[in-house]
């Protein structure tokens, strides 16, 4: 591994805003993050994959694989990260490199396709991406980015993070460091005020951002720069002067926040999109922290008047679903922040949680799910596919809420499901998005699909066919005859073959 690549892991893994590396000795930090995974459980993605995931909703810069075809082909568009306007990130570009890259090395050829890509396309940047292959037979990628920029007049940026660095996570972390090696604080924003922010590790998934964005206006609120989702070259570029960062929850790319804070003094605070109370503590947390920067102290009655006029509507637009909705009981496999961010808008609706995962919790999240759902709450730390099918066939849970790695449990169990992970298609942020994730959950629940798969099957109490029983026999009679007749021939034609040999 290149010694550049090193440091930057060590870097990576020496995060100040993370409180479990903290905790850790020196020598475990070394270690990283990364579990042994168990004989049988998927690996996930690479970090390569993770760095894709983190920097492709910047929308009009063109985002350039080098290495095999596969590569592209494997993160391309797998998540539903909207724009509102550019759409070069949807273009899959790569130098798809083969045998002779390999043996004479990939760097003409990349160059070569950054010069294709500004005459074809323009971009504002070109983000070029190292994988394993690449890394492994030695191409440098960052003199062929500064070679290019120089001769384009472009930024060509590196983005160091091939595969076998390590997982997805860490690749998060390794794009948002291209960001601040080459990108944030290289160019400066037409106007600034006092009511600016940048939101970080938000990727606009089906268009959440747009959720979102409203209330802030309202408010008065400016995103200078979303890091990523929906983002221009520019904004990002520019977003050193903002007065305020919001981390969005997930953490994947807290080193943008820690390092803008130490570098351009910008404060930041963890706060999250999901469920009305913490879509609610998050406005506050914008506000108080914009006033401590300067702005307007006014601002905290109007961001209050906004939150009870908002909660208010949302809660009575979700109490409509309760006639439907009573009783319900929702199994909620997914973790973190949403384990419990989600559990007030679903009990208003009148529904029970039966269990939320807390497999990828922090200790925090544990003290919430116990505040909201009580000292019982059935905290389930990792459920196997075979408990989580138990409990939907025993009808112990109505309906599922999980990511789509294990819908088809739920279908095998022929119990609604609905995907509130990173490749759901339906956006669940802020006020809006519960109500919308209600509405979701309602026309799962009385989809008449439910009720069609659980008739017995045609078959089902059918006379049994012998298990010796030619397949002929379970064919259409004609077909059945014709097919016996063919094979008798050829038996016999195998018989007079053999005969004739001896
Ligand atoms: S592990 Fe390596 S080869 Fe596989 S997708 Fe990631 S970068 Fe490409």
């Amino acid at each position: 591994m290149a010694a550049s690549l090193k440091a930057k892991i060590a870097e990576v893994f020496d995060e100040p805003g993370c409180d479990k590396n903290q905790g850790k000795s020196e020598k475990e930090r070394k270690k990283g993050c990364t579990k042994q995974l168990s004989p049988g459980a998927a690996a996930g993605g690479c970090a390569f994959d993770g760095a894709k995931i983190a920097l492709q909703p910047i929308v009009d810069v063109a985002h350039l694989v080098h290495g095999p075809i596969a590569c592209e082909g494997n993160s391309w568009d797998n998540r539903h990260s909207f724009s509102s306007g550019a759409d070069t990130y949807r273009t899959g570009f790569t130098t798809d490199i083969n045998e002779l890259d390999v043996v004479y090395g990939g760097e003409k050829r990349l160059f070569k396709s950054c010069r294709e890509i500004i005459e074809k396309y323009d971009p504002p940047a070109i983000f070029v991406y190292q994988t394993c292959v690449t890394a492994l037979i030695g191409d440098d990628i960052e003199a062929v980015c500064k070679r290019a920029s120089e001769k384009f007049g472009k930024p060509v940026i590196p983005v160091n993070a091939p595969g076998f660095a390590g997982p997805k996570n860490l690749g998060n972390k390794l794009g948002a460091e291209a960001l601040l090696d080459y990108v944030i604080g290289t160019e400066e924003p037409e106007t600034t005020t006092q009511y600016d922010i940048n939101i970080i590790g938000e990727y606009n998934l089906s268009g959440e951002l747009w959720q979102i964005k409203p209330l802030l206006d309202a408010l008065g609120i400016r995103i200078l720069s979303c890091i990523s989702g929906d983002g221009r070259y520019h904004e990002v570029a520019s977003s050193h002067r903002a007065k305020v960062n919001m981390m969005v929850c997930s953490k994947s790319m807290i080193n943008v926040a820690t390092k803008m804070e130490k570098k351009y003094g910008i404060p930041y605070f963890e706060g999250s999109f999901y469920g009305i109370g913490d879509m609610s503590d998050t406005l506050r947390q914008i506000s108080k922290l914009l006033v401590k920067q300067g702005a307007d102290a006014e601002l905290l009655d109007r961001t209050e008047a906004l939150i009870a006029a908002e909660e208010k509507r949302a809660y009575e637009r979700i109490q409509a679903y309760k006639p439907r909705l009573q009783g319900k009981r929702v199994l909620l496999i997914t973790g973190g922040v949403k384990s419990w961010s989600v559990v007030a808008a679903l009990q208003e609706a009148g529904m029970e949680i039966v269990g939320t995962s807390v497999k990828k919790s922090t200790k925090e999240d544990k003290e919430r799910i116990k505040e909201i759902m009580g000292e019982d709450a059935h905290m389930i730390d990792d459920m196997s596919p075979r408990e989580m099918y138990k409990m939907l066939k025993d009808a112990r849970a109505d309906i599922m809420l999980s990511g789509g790695r294990s819908q088809f449990v739920a279908l095998k169990a022929k119990m609604p499901w609905l995907d509130i992970n990173q490749e759901r298609h339906y956006a669940y942020g802020g006020y809006e998005g519960m109500v919308t994730l209600v509405n979701e959950i309602d026309k799962a629940l009385a989809n008449p699909v439910w009720k069609a798969v659980r008739l017995p099957a045609p078959w089902d109490g059918a006379e049994m066919i012998p298990a010796d029983t030619a397949p002929e026999m379970c064919m259409p009679q004609p077909v059945r005859e014709a097919g016996i007749v063919a094979r008798e021939h050829a038996l016999n034609e195998g018989r007079e073959a053999a005969a004739h040999a001896h």
